[in-house]
């Protein structure tokens, strides 16, 4: 037996035609940077998320940190996320030179625990980065109704998310900006790195467009010395091709991830997902939870099942954070997540028998 975790290549032999239309398309017309695939891309993505704009960026690290700048945070505010993410919801905050606090998750969704969140405000708090981990919306209404009490601003991470749903909504919507991922292995891949943020907010969408072409508002007019944050044209074009596709290669996952849940329910010592009513969660990834998770991974290898672990350590006990002080036990449940969780196979080509 031989079945990866990911398997991007399968997936591009599958609309290998309109990919590689795509890409000779933009060589033709030399639209390598901006232009009218990113317009475009940018039209249909937000059309996707459910938001009024897209503005299309670098990557999501740096959609995350333009949103984040566009919302007002400047160096010195605290930004409040969880410490069990991939470490660029962190790196956004801290290379602005804002200051990251960490909130724990809940033991069971693994998402911000709205419990934790009030007690985690300073008066030098200015926003908040929820993650929507694995594919899975965190609990948004107490979330979004806590920062508009106490005045804070929502940036949502929803670099594992594209299409998922809370109670209705698009992903895209529940926040005053929501950053997306375009890396290879997401859900919805570019061909490289690429990313977005997305708004209703117009002098939001305006100001990330501003930051992520050097400031720029003429040819040789730039209004702020700001980054170049741009995303291909190339990228773009591929990702408007896989656009077409993700709502089918979205509920391929759903249907794996619920037959994983059916063949795994009588397993004691394993517990499978937990995904709030109401809600869409995209399966990024399958990730259960065993207290033997060492054991079975190496197990699986030597069946030739890859897996893998999301993550095996917390922000907050990282050596790039260890200025902040903070030791074992100042999160359980992050810190007990990083030791039992196991991402199982999960990409929209695997076949139900692979999955058994
Ligand atoms: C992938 C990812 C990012 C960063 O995206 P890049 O495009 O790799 O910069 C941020 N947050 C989370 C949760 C991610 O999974």
């Amino acid at each position: 037996m031989n079945i990866p975790l990911v398997d991007l290549k399968s997936q591009y032999l599958s609309i290998q035609g309109e990919i590689d239309e795509a890409i000779y398309s933009v060589i033709r017309d030399s639209a390598f940077i901006g232009g009218p695939y990113l317009d475009r891309f940018e039209k249909d993505f937000a059309a996707y998320s459910g938001a009024t704009y897209a503005v299309g960026v670098s990557n999501g690290t740096d959609a995350l940190r333009l949103a984040l700048l566009a919302c007002g945070v400047k160096g010195g505010d605290e930004v409040i996320t969880v410490p069990n993410t991939f470490i660029a919801t962190a790196e956004a905050i801290t290379s602005i030179g804002a200051t990251v606090r960490f909130v724990d998750v809940q033991s069971d969704t693994f998402n911000l625990s709205p419990d934790l969140l009030e007690s985690a405000i300073t008066d030098r708090t200015r926003a908040i980065v929820p993650v929507h981990l694995y594919g899975t919306p965190a609990d948004m209404d107490p979330i979004l109704e806590i920062a508009m009490k106490r005045n804070l601003k929502i940036v949502g991470d929803a670099a594992q998310a594209h299409g998922a749903f809370y109670k209705g909504r698009k992903i895209g919507t529940l926040g005053d900006a929501v950053c997306f991922s375009f890396y290879p292995g997401k859900n919805l891949g570019a061909y490289g790195d690429a990313g977005a943020v997305v708004t209703n907010d117009v002098a939001i969408a305006e100001r990330v467009a501003l930051l992520r072409d050097h400031g720029r508002k003429m040819k040789y007019e730039h209004a702020v010395a700001a980054f170049n944050c741009r995303m291909d044209g190339l990228q773009a074009a591929i990702l408007s091709v896989k656009l077409r596709h993700i709502e089918k290669w979205t509920e391929r996952r759903i249907h794996i991830a619920a037959l994983y849940t059916k063949l795994l329910a009588g397993v004691s010592a394993m517990r499978t997902p937990r995904i709030l009513g109401n809600v869409r969660s995209v399966y990024h990834l399958y990730v259960i939870a065993t207290a033997r998770r060492n054991q079975l991974q190496r197990h699986l290898k030597e069946e030739g099942i890859a897996t893998g672990v999301h993550y095996p350590i917390p922000l907050h006990r990282q050596p790039a954070y260890a200025s902040l002080g903070l030791q074992d036990g100042t999160f359980p449940c992050a810190e007990d997540q990083a030791q039992c969780v196991l991402s199982l196979p999960m990409y929209p080509e695997l076949t139900d028998n692979d999955v058994q």
